[in-house]
């Protein structure tokens, strides 16, 4: 029974893009995906920054001021941040878009930096403000720093699947291909780092990509990979790759 309602439900995915004006800095690009149960617009912000609106409800990843000014965006229902890297945890983001009912997930570090939220460890689930997420493990195998240590250590830092109505939506963090990514099932929509140093190259990505099964991929967190060789890669297959703002 399962089983048909999601076949139905990616039988109306549809979706259109937009910029989001938001007065006195830059714009953004949006995407909506339609289902049955509302639509999810996604909000590209940049490189490990996202917005997603889903029931009038809005759910921040990674928030940085480096990417937006967050005093201008909407207050935040829920934010998830992946790990305590500059670029994906900045405390002062996050301050600008609390409200008295904001949940905050994320891991130890991170929680040791801002002071405040909900840990949460790899392999677990939660409820972040009426959207139900799963925790998996985002951490590197094979880059190593100089001194041997890998860039993203093991349980240091979380990845996300959301699961927005009959859409499931996995935001990767700093990963490359983990056996815990391989035991994902049905992710319809992932954001997959690609770049480099520090996670998973465009390749490993296109792997990860044929893996998982995807619907639509977007790669993110380019440094300076090119998202086309990614592109490319999927012409004439039934996965979808969409390239947006995400450098
Ligand atoms: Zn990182
Ligand atoms: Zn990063």
């Amino acid at each position: 029974m399962k089983k048909s309602i999601k076949i139905i439900s990616l039988l109306v995915l549809s979706w259109m893009s937009s910029v989001m004006d938001v007065s006195g800095q830059k714009t953004f690009e949006t995407d909506t995906i339609i289902t049955p149960a509302g639509n999810l617009e996604i909000t590209f912000i940049g490189h490990a920054s996202l917005l997603f609106k889903y029931q009038e409800r809005y759910y921040y990843i990674d928030p940085v001021m480096q990417m937006a000014d967050y005093s201008l965006l909407p207050k935040a229902d829920a934010v998830l941040v992946t790990h305590d890297h500059g670029d994906h945890l900045d405390p002062i983001a996050i301050e600008k878009i609390l409200k008295p009912e904001t949940e905050i997930f994320l891991s130890q570090l991170c929680f040791d930096k801002l002071k405040k939220g909900k840990v949460c460890k790899n392999g677990t689930f939660f409820i972040a403000n009426g959207v139900p997420v799963e925790t998996v493990a985002a951490y590197n195998i094979y880059r190593l720093r100089g001194n041997g240590k890998p860039y993203h250590a093991k349980d240091e830092g979380n990845g996300y699947v959301l699961t927005f109505g009959p859409l499931r939506v996995y935001v990767a963090g700093d990963t490359e291909i983990t056996p815990e990514m391989m035991k994902l099932k049905e992710i319809d929509i992932a954001f997959l780092p690609i770049g480099l140093p520090y996670t998973m190259e465009p390749r490993m990505a296109i792997e990860a990509a044929k893996l998982l099964k995807l619907k639509i991929l977007y790669p993110y967190h380019f440094n300076n990979s090119n998202p086309d060789e990614v592109f490319r890669a999927f012409l004439g297959t039934p996965v979808e790759v969409r390239i947006r703002s995400m450098k």
